[in-house]
This record gives structure tokens, sequence and C-alpha cells, in this order.
């Protein structure tokens, strides 16, 4: 199928990336994003090799590379700074092809909204409600107007309001038992070296440091809280980064000194349920909205690349119907983002000490790891996807 009209609610990673797919295969999309202005959740992002390769299909491999942090190893050392493990990361860019390049979110969204052109974004328009009949969808903007499509994309995130008419269940969010700092800082060599993405771990927490663009870290640090405790505000990050890494190896009290407060992000870590349907009438879901997943993986944005990639993959192979090709992209999409949700959350769990015992095990075997098991983790998330 050609010139599809298709509204896209939600000008995220997920729904820019589709966006600019749709385009490029001949279709006619708009993005309705309920920001004024775009500003980016979160600083940095690590797109691991199979989310490089969906931007390079769309064109933009080249402008990603120049953002981007050369990242050529990966290494852990415990909180008084021990090294425990380092290894190089060029086994995985010589098995899949691909390098990763971590880059900052801003950075990342800005080159997505000029390859889709700011005449086919809409700010200011967030959807109120969705529905579809049997040859046409329509989605209701809080500006009063309503917008018909042949095809309407729910790229809402992961407290999407498509998703809630997709759906016939409410699915709620779960805690997985930690909080994420993150922000982004300039390089320096007596935190790290270039070229090297180094994590601290001790007592279920980690900081860690990867090198993107322009001399730059993305520095985030993952503290266990209590449920109550990550659902409240914390007027001060910094102060709390400071006592809950005090005694911790010179570079990461170095590297928190170096905060600026004002742009240190929180986020209590949650993740959804698998949804068993992605698709209702001419309404489909992508991203977050459907697969929120812990990030502990680096795969949530990655997987709403491929999301928009495969979705207009099959939009554009079949001359059955729109509802043939939504239920192609679910049977494709839905077990692996599926089992990438879990291991990410099992992954959450187990590093940041739900299980002592398995926390222990799991520093120990860091002793032990000379790259190989991490490495071939990696290429099977690009082997069992859909760029390879
Ligand atoms: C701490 C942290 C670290 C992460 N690190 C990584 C990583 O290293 N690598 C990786 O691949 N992934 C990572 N992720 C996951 C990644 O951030 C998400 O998977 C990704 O942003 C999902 O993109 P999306 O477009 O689906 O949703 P979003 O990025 O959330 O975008 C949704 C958009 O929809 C808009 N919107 C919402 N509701 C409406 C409405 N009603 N009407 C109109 N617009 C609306 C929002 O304003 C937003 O712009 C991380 C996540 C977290 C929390």
């Amino acid at each position: 199928m050609y010139g599809l009209r298709v509204a896209v609610v939600g000008g995220g990673l997920g729904g820019l990336a589709a966006a600019l797919a749709l385009r490029q295969a001949g279709h006619d999309p708009t993005v309705y994003e309920q920001a004024e202005v775009f500003r980016p959740v979160g600083a940095g992002i690590s797109l691991w090799p199979n989310g490089v390769k969906v931007l390079s299909s769309l064109g933009l491999g080249r402008e990603v590379a120049a953002l981007g942090g050369r990242m050529d190893w990966m290494g852990y050392a415990d909180r008084s700074g021990v090294n425990l493990t380092e290894f190089s990361l060029d086994p995985l860019y010589e098995a899949v092809g691909q390098r990763a390049w971590p880059l900052a979110r801003a950075d990342l969204q800005d080159l997505l909204v000029k390859a889709v052109g700011s005449e086919r974004i809409h700010l200011g328009r967030r959807c109120l409600a969705v529905e579809s009949g049997a040859d046409a969808a329509c989605v209701h903007l809080d500006t009063g107007e309503q917008v018909e499509a042949d095809l309407v994309i729910g790229a809402d995130g992961t407290h999407s309001t498509v998703r809630s008419w997709v759906l016939d269940e409410a699915l709620d969010h779960e805690y997985v038992g930690y909080v994420n700092y993150n922000t982004i800082t300039p390089s320096d060599e007596e935190i790290v070296r270039l070229g090297l993405w180094r994590t601290w771990v001790g007592n279920g927490q980690r900081a860690s440091v990867m090198p993107i663009g322009r001399d730059r870290l993305y520095a985030f640090f993952d503290v266990p809280q209590p449920p109550a405790e990550a659902a409240e505000a914390d007027p001060d990050p910094k102060r709390t980064l400071l006592s809950r890494f005090a005694g911790w190896a010179p570079p990461v009290d170095r590297l928190i000194r170096s905060l600026d407060p004002a742009r240190i992000n929180r986020v209590a870590i949650r993740d959804l349920p698998t949804a068993s349907r992605w698709y209702r009438g001419r309404v489909v879901l992508l991203g977050d909205a459907v697969h929120a997943m812990a990030p502990d993986l680096g795969q949530g944005g990655c997987q709403a690349l491929e999301d928009g990639l495969v979705l207009t993959h099959y939009l554009t192979t079949t001359d059955r119907s729109v509802s043939d090709a939504l239920s192609r992209y679910q049977a494709e999409r839905l077990p692996r983002t599926a089992d990438i949700t879990r291991r990410a959350r099992n992954r959450a769990q187990m590093t940041h000490g739900q299980d002592p015992l398995a926390l222990q095990s799991w520093y120990q075997s860091l002793k032990r790891e000379t790259g190989e098991i991490v490495v071939a983790g990696l290429i099977q998330s690009v082997a069992s996807g859909p760029c390879r």
C-alpha cells in the first residue's frame, strides 16, 4: 500500500523515526506532539548496533556517527575502584558490522526533527482520544481539531492515551526497585579514559559513565529505594548522590562533585506487563506505549526504532489491507519485545540486589568475565532483530 495518511501521536524517538520511515516509503505521516517545544526527557541514550542500523537504513548513519561517542571498551570496577573486568567491544562490532553510538538525546531528537521536516510536526497538540471505523480512524486533539487518517499510530510513550483505547485491559506500571539519576557532563580523563564505558558497582548501586559526542560523558547512577521513597520528588539529587556514593572510588566522587545539580534528571524505573494486542481497527501502538521496559539492557529506544521500521515494512509490502499489515507487525514485534522486557526486568532486579545472593554471585562473575558472555548477549540482540 502507498500514500496512507498516517497520524502519529507523540513526537519522541519512536514516533519521529516511524514518521521518517513512512515518509520515505511513500506514505503521508503527520506527527501530533503535546509539548509546545521539544525538550527531551533524560540526558543520553546508548544506541546499540540494532538501533543504529535502523537509523542508517533511514539514511542517518553518518549523522549518528558524528553525534555519537566512540565507545571501544566496556569495564566494571568495584566501589573502591578495583578493576573487575575490562574488554574490547570490537568483537561485537566485527560480528554485527556496526558500532554502537551513545549520544545526547537532544542531539538525536534534533536530527530526527530535521529529517522528518518541521512542516509534518504539529507541536502543542495533545491527543485526548482516538476512535476507528473499518475504513478510517480519527484523533481528537485538545485544540478541538479532529484529524481523520487511514491509520493512527500511538507513539505516546509509557503513559499512553492511545493505549487505553486499543486495549481492553488496563496495564499497570510496576516499579522495578531502583531510581536512576542521569545527566551529561564534560569528559575528564581523571574520571575515565577516552573510549571506555566504565561502571562502578557495589551494594546494588551503580555509577556509570559512557562517552557521547563533543567530548562529553553520559553519567548515570542507580540507587535502590523503597517504593514510597522512589515515588517522592528529590529536592536535592546531588546531595543524595554524594551521600549514597560516599566513600566510593575517587573518580566517582570527582564525577558527582562536577555535576550541575540543575541538570540532574531523576526517574523511578517502572516497566509495563506485556500487552496481548497492539492494534484495534486502524489504531496501532509502538515504542514505550506498548512495551515500556527497564533500561538495563539499553534497548527501549532501540526497540521503538525497530517497531517503526517493521510497521512501515508491512504497510508497504502488503496489498491486502491495513489490518493484514498490522497483524503481521504484531506477530513479529510482540514476542521479541516481550522477551527483551522480561530479560531487562530480570537484570534490573538481579543487579540491584533484590536477591542478595544473586547479586554477590554476579559481582563474583564479573571478575571472571572476559567479555565473551556480554558480547555474545549483545550479538544475539542484533542477530534476532529486523536489521542484521
Ligand atoms: C533512565 C532511562 C535510560 C534509558 N536508556 C536507554 C538506552 O540507553 N538505550 C535505549 O535504547 N533506550 C533507553 N531507554 C528507553 C528509551 O528512553 C525509551 O524506550 C524511548 O524513549 C521510547 O520512545 P517513545 O518514542 O516510544 O516514547 P517517548 O520517548 O516517551 O515519547 C513519547 C512522546 O509522546 C508525547 N505524548 C505523550 N502523550 C501524548 C498525547 N496524549 N498527545 C500527544 N503527544 C503525547 C510525549 O510528550 C513524548 O514526546 C531509557 C529509559 C530510561 C527511563
